[in-house]
């Protein structure tokens, strides 16, 4: 039996130029990208991807060029959020995934590819290994899926992360040091615990941080022009030492239309929501123009 010692260069496998020829795919790919945002938070349920879908179409609706990237591939929720559930991705003039257009946002998300309900699978030929294989499968998808989009020229791209403070410093390492970094919290101590583990995880990486949104900052009720507190600290600065880009009030009708994959830009009056939805937006591409 062989050592890795004894192996000389990449053992005939031709692993490292795969690899840069892989790298110099996805360049090309995003080079007509301005801004990558990878939106993360680190706990789950503090709606990232309902503000990821919401802000998007909120930039769209001002012009913007905007891509959502859905980088949870084992919770995949931008298909849902985006109204793409069961519409895949089709191949363009060179073979390359022309992600799904829907409200001027072009959506690329595992979700539209997969059956309502249905899981992705990691396997592995080692029974009580999968953890092994899962973190760089996952990530070698991920890398295949850039390679092999068109996304054309955009103003902002929206990478939706998985939730993790860990994982949220390793898909920031991976999409490299240009993309910023933009994370949502809620008023509650619990998620800011943990939304601050991600803040600490973040600093040792080159990408910018951009600050966070606090989503679910009180209570729009409807029918009146208040917002009422939800949390019982949502009245305290969120302490997480990055600065605030808005603080979007929990709305049941936010919750309702995200449900059924529409945006906030399809309504009418949609209220203190739609004002913090839009100030959140102004202040994130401010962030992203700052030097
Ligand atoms: P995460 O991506 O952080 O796991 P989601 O975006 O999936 O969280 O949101 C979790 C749930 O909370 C969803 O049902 C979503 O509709 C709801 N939600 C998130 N933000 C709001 C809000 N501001 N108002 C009403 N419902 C919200």
């Amino acid at each position: 039996m062989r050592t890795y010692s004894q192996i000389e260069g990449d053992g005939g496998s031709r692993v490292v130029e795969q690899i840069s020829d892989l790298n110099a795919a996805i360049a090309r790919r995003m080079a007509d990208i301005r801004h990558v945002v990878a939106v993360g938070s680190g706990k789950g349920g503090v709606g990232k991807s309902t503000l990821t879908r919401q802000l998007g179409a909120v930039l769209a609706a001002q012009g913007k060029r905007v891509g959502i990237l859905d980088a949870d591939l084992n919770g995949p929720s931008q298909a849902v959020l985006g109204g793409v559930q069961g519409i895949p991705p089709l191949p363009g003039e060179e073979g390359l995934l022309l992600p799904v257009s829907r409200d001027g946002l072009k959506i690329l998300s595992v979700g539209s590819l997969l059956a309502a309900g249905e899981a992705l699978a990691w396997p592995s030929a080692s029974p009580r290994h999968t953890h092994v294989w899962r973190a760089t499968r996952e990530l070698a998808k991920l890398a295949e899926l850039l390679a092999a989009v068109c996304w054309g020229p955009l103003d902002v791209l929206l990478v939706d992360l998985p939730p993790g403070p860990e994982r949220t410093a390793q898909f920031a390492d991976f999409l490299g040091p240009q993309a910023a970094l933009l994370l949502v919290s809620i008023p509650s101590a619990l998620a800011r615990g943990v939304v601050a583990r991600s803040v600490s995880a973040l600093a040792p990486l080159p990408n910018r941080l951009l600050g966070y949104v606090e989503n679910m900052s009180g209570y729009a009720c409807a029918g009146c022009d208040t917002v009422r507190p939800l949390f019982p600290e949502s009245t305290e600065a969120a302490g997480l030492g990055v600065p605030c880009l808005g603080r979007i009030p929990f709305d049941p009708q936010l919750a309702a239309l995200s449900d059924e994959g529409r945006a906030i830009t399809e309504m009418a009056d949609a209220g203190p929501v739609a004002t913090a939805l839009t100030a959140a937006a102004g202040a994130l591409m401010l962030a992203l123009e700052e030097p």
